[in-house]
């Protein structure tokens, strides 16, 4: 099933607007707007093409100009993120840029990205498909200036609405949202996965994706004790009320299910991450490999095992591997 390129913004909320897309027929992705009296934020930018296929459409239904949003937050550094936020820029020059001081780097230049975010598995074995690393170079779209770090606590004032910034690390270490005490809204984007996919879903393809157990985990309680009303996010339609306490319960479950079975899967003899993301993937997917998103979980388990003493790694100089200790 193939989607049909989306340019209608939902309401989620007063003020409070979603903008679904899709990327490459399948994978669903929502920038979100929130509209004051004194200034109007855009959250996320999609991928380099997002905003003159999906954005502007979506903007100028509402009959709202472009040039008017003065602010524009990227959540964290992946390319479905920020990827469009150079054209966002070409057409609202005034609008403030905002990101997290801790992928600033990352967020500013395609190379320290793709080294950091996306070869990191070369270490272990894997490598990154070659026509994956040039469409993400592709759909980074132009470099940009980051005008200002953002940290959990800071208020983004756009008159009649504050948006407070709530720091949701895990899926990156940076990972920020947005928090609407009035309206109970949090934009989480990618904080929170569920379980991932239901392969019946098309449009949840992705794993749950993070590179810390730990901090994934504080984020699902840090988003549990919010209590919002509206959960927003970049790859699930929005939940409301009663349906966001069974999300966060299946995206715990997730991590207490991928931590039982890797810490079963290890034994004596050294296991690469390959074969270990495959036994997740039989269990728990299958999920879509070509971005090595599970691999990103996999690997936060068996570095959380390191870390509590039950695994060690094994390395040949040039593969790193990991065994039961
Ligand atoms: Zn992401």
């Amino acid at each position: 099933m193939v989607f049909e390129m989306i340019t209608t913004a939902q309401e989620r909320a007063p003020g409070v607007f979603e903008i679904p897309s899709v990327i490459g027929g399948t994978i669903r992705i929502a920038q979100w707007l929130i509209v004051g009296t004194g200034g109007a934020l855009l959250v996320d930018t999609g991928i380099a093409s997002t905003p003159q296929e999906t954005i502007l459409p979506a903007l100028t239904q509402l009959e709202f100009d472009i040039a008017d949003v003065t602010h524009v937050l990227l959540s964290h550094c992946d390319v479905d993120h920020c990827g469009g936020a150079s054209s966002i820029l070409e057409r609202a020059p005034e609008a403030r840029v905002l990101a997290p001081g801790a992928e600033r780097a990352q967020i500013e230049s395609w190379p320290v990205l793709r080294d950091q975010r996306y070869r990191w598995v070369e270490q272990y074995g894997l490598e990154v498909a070659a026509e994956t690393e040039t469409w993400l170079e592709q759909e980074f779209g132009d470099p940009i200036t980051v005008a200002q770090d953002v940290a959990d606590g800071d208020l983004i004032s756009l008159g009649s609405v504050s948006a407070q910034i709530v720091a949701l690390p895990g899926h990156s270490p940076g990972l920020v949202g947005v928090w609407l005490e009035d309206q109970r809204a949090l934009i989480a984007m990618d904080a929170v996965f569920g379980r991932g996919p239901d392969p019946a879903e098309p449009t949840r393809v992705n794993p749950p994706q993070y590179g810390s157990a730990e901090l994934y985990g504080a984020t699902i309680e840090r988003v549990t004790s919010l209590d919002p009303l509206l959960l927003g996010s970049s790859h699930f339609e929005p939940l409301s009320g009663d349906a966001i306490a069974p999300f966060l319960a299946e995206s715990s479950a997730f991590v207490a299910s991928l931590d039982e079975l890797l810490a079963g899967a290890l034994t004596s003899e050294p296991a690469t991450l390959s074969a270990l993301t495959e036994i997740a993937n039989s269990a728990l997917g299958p999920f879509r490999p070509d971005f090595n998103e599970l691999a990103r979980s996999v690997h936060a388990h068996l570095e959380r095992f390191v870390a509590a003493g039950t695994a060690t790694h094994v390395s040949d100089g040039q593969t790193t591997t990991w065994r039961a200790a």
